[in-house]
């Protein structure tokens, strides 16, 4: 039988609430001791403009980039347990929130599953993913979407800053 194989992805973090730059910090080391997993890259912090629902503090992101035994469902659940250990709750779309986590990328799987859509259906348009995204990976071609430096270059004069 062959054995799993590792698969690289990329994940998004983000949060505006109680300290999000302590909570990505500590999400770096969780990641990176999950099962059959380990963080290769993570990128610098970077303050962001809420988007959608503009009356809450502004929010600080990131992505690394985790190479994993974990199919792309356990890795979503696993990632959804994280969020719980920093106290997300789900109140409205958008919403304030302690730690997001979010499946970016998993290998170069398109997927459209009714729990998991790979590559994340909004990170083509957002700067938040995609100027951390091509700051430790500057080469990714994300499926379906285009070159991760051509789609930062469109998202300029959002409201980003690296920290
Ligand atoms: P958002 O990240 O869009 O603000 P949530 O974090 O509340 O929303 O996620 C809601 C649901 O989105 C999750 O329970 C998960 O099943 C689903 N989902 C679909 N695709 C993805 C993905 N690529 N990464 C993370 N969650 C996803
Ligand atoms: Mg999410």
């Amino acid at each position: 039988m062959n054995e799993p194989s590792f698969k690289r992805a990329y994940i998004g973090l983000g949060g505006n609430l109680d300290d999000p730059a302590t909570r990505i910090q500590r999400a770096f080391i969780a990641l990176n001791g999950l099962p059959n997993s380990q963080l290769v890259k993570q990128s610098s912090l970077y303050r962001t403009a809420p988007v959608g629902y503009l009356d809450q503090p502004d929010f600080i992101n990131a992505v690394v980039a985790l190479d994993t035994i974990l199919g792309p469902i356990e890795l979503l659940d696993a990632l959804l347990y994280l969020e719980l250990d920093e106290g997300r709750a789900r109140s409205f779309k958008n919403a304030p929130r302690t730690l997001d986590l979010d499946v970016l990328m998993y290998d170069d799987l398109q997927l459209n599953h009714e729990r998991l859509v790979v590559p994340h259906p909004r990170m083509g348009a957002r700067a938040f993913v995609l100027f951390p995204l091509q700051e430790i990976a500057p080469d990714l071609w994300i499926p379906g979407m285009g070159s991760v430096k051509q789609l930062a270059a469109e998202c300029v004069g959002q409201d980003i800053e690296r920290l």
